[in-house]
């Protein structure tokens, strides 16, 4: 019989599956703070279970452990980028970032991506699979032993797009979050997404209190459909409807990515278009400098436009800033090393 990654159970279906077993329901509680608050790597090191139970659970479950194949750090400003092996030997990419708010760690969800979004290596070999709950809290606890430290913040902006692989995203949420486990608030959680207009629904409704990013980066639809093909299923009308339900349902705010990329998007008129579809929402804009790909065909937009663009909206009543661009020493954009990785293997 295969064995379950014990990992993989929420406290319920722990104490579930401890009682279908012929123990004690308490036990649940114990052992899952054990894997996933102090993070042992085997049942002996659950020193206050008994021997049967654990020889019970050795014999029928095993821990799941996430190997760290490569490390680059970042001399300039400390953020590290991991190379995270998955137990079918995939590879994942996971980045911790120091800001002054906590430890964020920004994780992937999905080996590979099906979105296509024109200026993004994490889509260039396409799609494999989903990540399980596990394997995405998996990295924190990864990342959290090798540096040890604590992550206070976590970003799901790593490789995949979040709300395609909805089920496990959201069941991570609950892994991550559960008070007996690692104990990170919604509120330090943030989920971003292209735009899968239907998940946007789905999710305000499960009431997570996460932080929603959304990636735009266009004001028109035909822009949007030139670099992100999501565009081509959902407008950006429908897309913002969607926001404003999700605000409606959770009052939480929304974060609107937006990569400036040079003469595509980061002229004065693009910035009051942008102004005028989010004034009155209870929005923040996130400009972010363009990662410009090996074989990319994208450039960075200039200062003096990032300027001009951020400076359109603020005097427009919409709050926006510019994300600090971390790692830039080494390949913190989204899905390089495993690209790297992938390449070296061939
Ligand atoms: S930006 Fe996100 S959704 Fe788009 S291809 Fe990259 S990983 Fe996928």
């Amino acid at each position: 019989m295969e064995k379950i990654n014990i990992s993989e159970l929420s406290l319920e279906e722990l104490s579930e599956y401890i009682q279908s077993i012929g123990e004690k329901k308490f036990h649940a509680k114990q052992i899952f703070k054990w894997i996933h608050r102090v993070h042992v790597e085997s049942f002996d090191e659950m020193t206050d279970i008994s021997k049967s139970l654990r020889e019970k659970l050795q014999e029928n479950t095993y821990i799941l452990k996430l190997e760290i194949l490569e490390v680059q750090k970042s001399v300039k400003d400390g953020t590290h980028k991991f190379l995270i092996k998955l137990p079918d030997n995939n590879a994942i990419e996971s980045v911790f970032m120091v800001y002054n708010y906590g430890n964020t760690l920004c994780v992937s969800t999905q080996v590979g991506c099906k979105m296509g979004c024109k200026f993004c290596a994490s889509t260039k070999n396409g799609w494999t699979r989903n990540l399980q709950a596990s394997e995405i809290e998996g990295q924190i606890i990864a990342v959290e032993k090798y540096m040890n430290q604590k992550i206070s913040n976590v970003v799901y902006m790593g490789i995949g797009e979040p709300l395609d692989n909805y089920d496990n995203v959201v069941k991570s949420v609950k892994l991550i979050n559960c008070p007996e486990g690692l104990g990170i608030g919604a509120r330090h959680i943030s989920l971003s997404t292209s735009g899968l207009v239907p998940n946007i629904y789905k999710l305000a409704d499960e009431m997570l209190q996460a932080t929603l990013s959304i990636s735009l980066h266009a004001t028109t639809d035909e822009k949007r459909k030139e670099i992100m093909p999501v565009a081509n299923r959902y407008s950006i009308k429908e897309l913002l409807d969607a926001c404003r339900y999700y605000i409606s349902k959770t009052g939480r705010r929304i974060s609107f990515e937006f990569a400036l990329i040079s003469d595509v998007n980061d002229d004065e008129k693009t910035a009051k278009e942008l102004a005028k579809l989010l004034r009155g929402m209870l929005a923040h804009v996130n400009l972010i400098p363009v990662n410009e790909l090996k074989d990319g065909v994208f450039k960075k937009s200039k200062e003096q436009n990032i300027e001009r663009f951020m400076n359109i909206l603020n005097t427009s009543g919409v709050i926006t800033t510019v994300r600090r661009e971390l790692g830039s020493d080494i390949d913190a954009a989204c899905g390089q090393l495993r690209q790297k990785h992938i390449e070296g293997n061939k």
